[in-house]
């Protein structure tokens, strides 16, 4: 077996044994010609199944150590595709601190069809386990967690749900597989948005799920075509081409954000930084005990009684937008934004303050970046 950064660009089936093409060929169609009636080819609709798509998923599956990968529409498509596995009368305990529209789905959609869950800090193990019902089938968390990047340990929540025979899916999207590998570490299922860092260009949408037990494979396979929320061929080589580059892009997000954080560290205007690779970063003992590195997602709060509005607004080079893991360094401000419909109270509790600001630290040069943070903080004065 290749090593990982070999198997980003040589994974899936990278070559065209037709015409020795080195990069996946874009198989447009969507139905196949069939030889014989009734011969069960190997592609017949390309919702089914289609080359280009069926590349990436095999790399997927590479790469986080599964036994196969789907690829979805979206991240989103994603998520409630892994969650139709389940019926009526099924209970979740869900990390307290996951993507807001994996909440949205939770509340305005699975609710409806009679589902249940307990929202439940995951870095607690006697929480999840006082949270365990007769009718619990699986817990579901994300690590790093957005926006405070708290860190649950993996090996720990899955050893607790086999003892319980519970299922354990993973969000690895912050991490990625080239910094963590939830499968190797216990999880049933991971889920990402290759939105992010995976597709990384901040030019495609994209989700894609991976296990490693045969028998979720086959209900996953089934309902990505009942559901039918696959990704096209083009979106499908737009990913694999994001994947190429993946180790070489995520080298440079984190040795950019390890100098940010050193910059943001010894700057007067930032009250606390949150980020796993700070030593004394509440979890990152675990965080460097399962991942290879840190990422590049920092989030920090300024001191009392400067305007993080006016921060955000004076920054020329960061871009102040949605979304996280492109090349480019993305700001935002979760209280007003991503985390803008989750009530004021509860924010505060779970402690996103209004103050806080996330950065999606990107691969332009650390220079410059560091730069354009120390003119819009010198604004501030
Ligand atoms: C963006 C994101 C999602 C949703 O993915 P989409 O591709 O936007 O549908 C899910 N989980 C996490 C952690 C995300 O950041």
């Amino acid at each position: 077996m290749t090593k990982f950064n070999t198997q980003l660009i040589h994974g899936g089936n990278s070559e065209d044994p037709t015409t020795g093409a080195v990069s996946t060929p874009i198989y447009r169609a969507s139905t196949f010609h069939q030889r014989v009636l009734g011969g069960h080819p190997k592609w017949e609709y390309s919702r089914t199944g289609n080359p280009t798509r069926a590349a990436l998923e095999k790399l997927m599956a590479q790469l986080e150590e599964g036994v196969a990968g789907f690829a979805f529409a979206s991240g989103s498509a994603a998520i409630a595709t892994v969650f139709a596995m389940y019926s009526r009368g099924d209970h979740f305990i869900v990390g307290k601190d996951v993507y807001g529209g994996t909440f949205r789905l939770i509340n305005q959609v699975l609710k409806r069809f009679g589902m249940t869950f307990t929202i439940v800090d995951t870095r607690d193990l006697a929480a999840i386990e006082a949270a365990i019902q007769d009718n619990t089938v699986a817990i579901y968390f994300e690590t790093p967690t957005n926006p405070l990047l708290q860190i649950t340990d993996i090996r720990a929540v899955t050893a607790l749900a086999r003892r319980h025979h519970l299922r354990t899916i993973v969000d690895n999207t912050f991490a990625t597989p080239y910094n963590q590998q939830p499968l190797t570490l216990g999880a049933d299922v991971v889920v990402h948005s290759a939105t992010k860092y995976l597709a990384g260009h901040s030019d495609v949408v994209a989700g894609v799920a991976v296990t490693n037990d045969p028998a979720i494979a086959d209900q996953l396979a089934f309902l990505q075509n009942s559901l039918g929320a696959t990704l096209g061929p083009d979106d499908s080589w737009l990913v694999q081409r994001g994947i190429k580059t993946l180790a070489a892009r995520m080298r440079i997000h984190e040795e950019n954000a390890a100098a940010v954080v050193d910059f943001l560290q010894g700057d007067a205007h930032v009250a606390k930084i949150y980020y796993p690779g700070l030593a004394d970063f509440p979890g990152h003992d675990i965080a460097a005990k399962q991942m290879r590195g840190f990422g590049a997602m920092i989030a920090f709060e300024l001191r009392a009684g400067l305007d993080t509005k006016q921060f955000v607004e004076h920054l020329h080079l960061i871009d102040l937008a949605e979304s996280l893991g492109g090349i480019e360094s993305l700001i935002e401000v979760p209280a007003v934004m991503t985390h803008g419909s989750i009530p004021r109270a509860v924010r505060l509790r779970d402690g996103i303050s209004d103050e806080l600001i996330r950065l999606s630290v990107g691969i332009e040069d650390a220079t410059d970046i560091i730069a354009d943070l120390k003119q819009a903080l010198g604004q501030l004065d």
